[in-house]
């Protein structure tokens, strides 16, 4: 390998890291969020059985209003019913009540109900509580955690990038620019090496990076010159592994 490809190669495997430790940050920040996602969704379930509560109560209010108009009324006919002169008069006030009463028991049926879902809708708000509290404990400590990790990667991360500095130096400006752009695009996979297949010539030519077939021109180009030449398919820049290994296969 030439002295640029060998400065991009070292500049590579830092460059990899360098992508390792990053992701493992954001890892870290999104166990955070998605805590912080479940919390904020146990928050909005308590608040809709809250209101869901407050329905059920306004509705079971409204049914014991009526139960007492409807109480009253029977109330009304039963000292009609007690004046009556005829019978035909009094079967039909009779009639009334008893109507009148057969509703009222349904609307006491319907009161009883809508109290039952208050209990329950109350005991789920109750197991809904207990989850929120478990759900920001363990908020907390996720927190903790990746916040010492934070500090525990970026460490690593300042270390690694002063180390990128220091390799970059050793890679030409031109080279250079063209790594860290791929480095970017790729999330610091820059380089790939041409893996040799067959145990005589004619060889056949892999990029280890996407494993599509290169032609024989990259290999023979990089046996002999320091030049940066990137693989037909995926864009990495291509090197050649140990030239002697293609002897040995
Ligand atoms: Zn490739």
């Amino acid at each position: 390998m030439g002295n640029t490809l060998e400065a991009m190669f070292a500049l590579q495997a830092i460059e990899r890291q360098l992508a390792d430790i990053r992701g493992q940050l954001s890892s870290s920040n999104a166990a955070v969020s998605a805590q912080q996602r479940r919390v904020d969704e146990l928050h909005q379930r308590r608040q809709s059985l809250h209101d869901e509560v407050l329905a059920h109560q306004k509705d079971a209010g409204g049914v014991e209003l009526e139960l007492k108009a409807r109480e009253e009324e029977v109330n009304k006919l039963r000292a009609i019913l007690n004046s009556t002169k005829t019978n035909k008069e009094y079967a039909a006030i009779l009639t009334q009540l008893n109507t009148l009463k057969a509703d009222n028991s349904k609307l006491e049926d319907r009161a009883l109900e809508l109290m039952q879902e208050v209990d329950q809708t109350h005991a789920q708000a109750g197991q809904v509580e207990e989850q929120i509290s478990q759900a920001e404990k363990l908020f907390e400590q996720i927190k903790q955690t990746s916040s010492e990790e934070t500090t525990r990667l970026r460490t690593i991360l300042d270390d690694l990038q002063a180390k990128r500095d220091s390799a970059a130096q050793a890679v030409p400006d031109k080279a250079l620019k063209i790594f860290d752009r791929i480095a970017a695009l790729r999330d610091g996979d820059v380089m790939a090496g041409i893996e040799v297949l067959g145990k005589k010539p004619p060889y056949h030519y892999i990029c280890g990076g996407c494993n599509m077939s290169l032609t024989a021109e990259h290999a023979n180009a990089l046996r002999t010159r320091d030049e940066i030449r990137f693989c037909d398919c995926c864009g990495r820049i291509l090197y050649l592994q140990k030239p002697e290994s293609v002897q040995q296969v």
